[in-house]
Formats: C-alpha cells, structure tokens, sequence
C-alpha cells in the first residue's frame, strides 16, 4: 500500500498519503504540504521510499515520516496549557523532519535536530536553507541543528536565554535504530511527553520495530509496539 502513495509532484505524494489513510489529521497534512521533499531527497523526492543521504544514512521514506508525525501529533501542536512545545529530532539526517516539526509546534515552539556526523548537521540546515519559511526557522532560533550523541539526548538548554524552560522534551523523535530504550531519553521526557522510537527487537538487531512511549502527567510510562521497521543504527559515529 505504501508504495503507491508516490507521486510526481510533492502536494501529488502527499494527497496519495492522505487518501491511503498514512495522514489522516488535516494539520499534519497541512504541514507535509508546506514542505518541498525536493529540498531534502538528493534524488526522486516524490517517490515513496528512503534515499540516501551519503554516510550510511537514508531520508526515510514519506510514509514513515507521516507514521511518525501522526504517532506524536497530539504533543506537537501548541496549547493553552503547553504554548512552546519542545521537540528533539534524533538523527535529523536530511532536516526533512526537523522542517515538518517546526511548522506543527507554532511560533515559540522550539525543535532540535541532533545528529553525530558533522557533515549531516550541515546537510540538515543547508537543506532548511533552501527555502524561505526554513531559512526564517533557522535565523529564529526556532530550529536548531546539534551536534552530539543521541543516545543521550541533549541535557543542556538548547539557545542562550531558554534556561527557564527547561532541558525536558514534550516529543522526542528518533530517526534511526537503537539498541534499548535508552534511560537518559525517558528521563529527559517531559509529564506528560511522547517519544518515537525504533528499538531492535533482540540482540541479533535484525528485526526492528518502532514504539510509541508516553509519558502521562504523573510520570507514569507506557509503551506501545506499533509495527516491524527497518532503520539505520543508532551508533558511535564511524570512524
Ligand atoms: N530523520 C532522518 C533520518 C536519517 S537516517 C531523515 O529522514 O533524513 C538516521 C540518522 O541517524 C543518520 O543521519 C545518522 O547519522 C544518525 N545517527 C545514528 N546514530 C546516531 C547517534 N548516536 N546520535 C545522533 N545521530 C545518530
């Protein structure tokens, strides 16, 4: 089913998308509307499958992007009770999905995206750079590309005069693979908070499936299984 939704243009891959039920909140769709794959997909940007990217790494394919945003869309959007949402994109590769979170947290909203290979960070934000709305996120500060390991997420305020809002995260995207549910994610989620995760689903980390992990009011953690995936590693970065 997935495979059919790509198009030749990118409202033709997005409206496909939203006719197989993969978006079915008209605000996400909105949003995927509002981004260009083409800016981020080195090559067929309207085709539903991943891309490389170089250094091992792959834009993922639409159809994962839109599982992902209607997985944490409730903890994206801006509330009364919630007006700046905090997000962190682990392994933001491209910047595809750092771009469709930033146009769903509203205008304090604030998202991260953290990778560990140099020349992907600069990939993400010059990718962003290609378009006018990515360019207004970055000289904002509303968008921000990181440096780091994501297994630990990012503890440390993310731009200078943020420090009373905290280090916590009410959505924590991971765009690749990991071992386990790292503690320093759960920790550093927000009550409530949800994160999307991809976790290999024994040692041998052939078979992997993504989980869906809220955080309610009360700190208390559930963890949903949502179906088998296939993701690059959540690794040291190569040598
Ligand atoms: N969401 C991205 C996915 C890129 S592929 C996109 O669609 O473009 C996964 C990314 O995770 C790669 O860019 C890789 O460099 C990054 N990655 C892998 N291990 C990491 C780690 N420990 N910390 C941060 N980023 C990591």
């Amino acid at each position: 089913m997935a495979w059919r939704c790509s198009g030749t243009t990118n409202a033709q891959l997005i409206e496909n998308m939203w006719r197989s039920g993969l978006i079915t909140d008209t605000r996400a769709k909105e949003a995927f509307l509002k981004v260009d794959r083409a800016h981020y997909a080195p090559s067929s940007p309207y085709e539903d499958s991943p891309q490389g990217i170089g250094h091992l790494a792959t834009i993922s394919a639409p159809h994962m992007h839109a599982m992902a945003i209607e997985n944490i869309i409730s903890y994206l959007l801006p509330s009364e009770s919630n007006p700046a949402p905090r997000v962190l994109d682990i392994g933001s590769g491209s910047g595809y999905l750092t771009h469709l979170l930033a146009e769903l947290v509203g205008e304090r909203g604030l998202v991260v995206g953290l990778e560990h290979i140099p020349a992907l960070q600069r990939l993400g934000e010059s990718n962003m750079r290609k378009s006018t709305e990515g360019r207004e996120f970055l000289d904002s500060e509303k968008v921000i590309f990181r440096l780091g390991d994501g297994r630990l997420g990012l503890k440390e305020p993310a731009r200078k005069g943020d420090e009373a809002r905290g280090t916590a995260w009410d959505v924590i995207h991971v765009g690749a693979c990991a071992k386990e549910l790292h503690g320093d994610l759960i920790e550093q989620l927000k009550a409530p908070g949800c994160m999307f995760i991809p976790i290999d689903d024994d040692d041998n980390g052939v078979l992997q499936s993504v989980w869906r992990i809220s955080k309610d009011k009360d700190g208390k953690v559930t963890k949903k299984n949502i179906c088998g995936v296939r993701y690059v590693k959540l690794t040291d970065p190569p040598i």
